[in-house]
């Protein structure tokens, strides 16, 4: 028996990279997974690799109608949701002098408005005692150059664990933010022009990270299993760092 056997949990931002790589996870222990991702190849694809017990509902999470519709989906199935891993989001590079209104409210519909809702919206679905799970990013607290609109993004989830857990202990829903350092994805190869740029990106990222290389997703899926199971029972309110020491030493 998996540690989710019997279990709903629903994954945004799950068809590729580190979405992906938990919503396999989740899986694998036994969760009814829904994933979600706007591009529908990508969710077609994503569906049939996580197996049978996966189900792709297409939709953008800055669009609150493609929420309300998710989780008109997930309600159909009438189980309640015990694990959200609310992941979808992404960033470009831009400077303090280059961003433009587009740039910053692009990416903070995406990483903190459609975030804020994904978890408002499932609120009636969430099981007592469920896991949320926020992505966040190392970028949060340091200062990477031309990165400025995406990390406070990302500092915004960081702080959005802190009040949900306040605000939701009384049903013994826990809310963790988990922060991965660089890590292998689509997403991150999508910052680069090239596959030339690519590399030379890898290659910079794995050189500032203690361990000396990028991350794996599955590395993130583990602690995502971790926060999303009771192994993690007395955890709420916390950032768990996948990062390779990146932000540690
Ligand atoms: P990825 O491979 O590009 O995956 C992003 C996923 O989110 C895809 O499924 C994508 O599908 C979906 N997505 C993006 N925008 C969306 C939207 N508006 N609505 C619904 N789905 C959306 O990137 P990743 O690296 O795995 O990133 C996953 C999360 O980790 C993001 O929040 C990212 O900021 C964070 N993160 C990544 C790293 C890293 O090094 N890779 C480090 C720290 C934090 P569609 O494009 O088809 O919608």
């Amino acid at each position: 028996m998996g540690q989710l056997a019997g279990k709903t949990a629903v994954v945004t931002g799950g068809t590729t990279g580190i979405g992906l790589a938990a919503a396999r996870r989740l899986a694998e222990e036994g969760a009814h997974v829904f994933v979600t991702g706007r591009r529908e190849a990508e969710l077609d694809a994503a569906v049939k690799e996580i197996g049978a017990d996966a189900t792709g509902v297409q939709g953008d999470v800055s669009d609150l109608a493609d929420l309300d519709r998710l989780y008109r989906v997930v309600a159909e199935r009438g189980r309640p949701v015990d694990v959200l891993f609310a992941n979808a989001g992404g960033g470009s590079f831009a400077t303090l002098e280059q961003v433009t209104e587009e740039h910053f409210d692009e990416t903070f519909a995406i990483n903190v408005k459609g975030l804020l809702f994904t978890v408002q919206k499932a609120l009636p679905l969430l099981a007592d005692g469920a896991s949320i799970i926020l992505t966040s990013s190392t970028t949060a607290t340091t200062g990477v150059e031309a990165f400025g609109v995406y990390a406070a993004s990302k500092a915004a989830v960081r702080s959005f664990a802190r009040t949900w857990a306040n605000e939701l202990r009384g049903r013994g829903i826990r809310v963790n933010a988990i922060t991965p350092g660089p890590i292998d994805t689509p997403g991150i190869t999508g910052l680069a022009a090239d596959e030339e740029q690519a590399h030379q990106l890898r290659g910079s990222l794995a050189s500032q990270v203690p361990l000396g290389r990028m991350g794996h997703p599955d590395e993130v899926a583990n602690a995502v299993l971790f926060l999303a199971t009771p192994a993690s029972s007395f955890t709420t309110g916390s950032n768990l760092y996948v990062d390779g020491g990146a932000n540690q030493v």
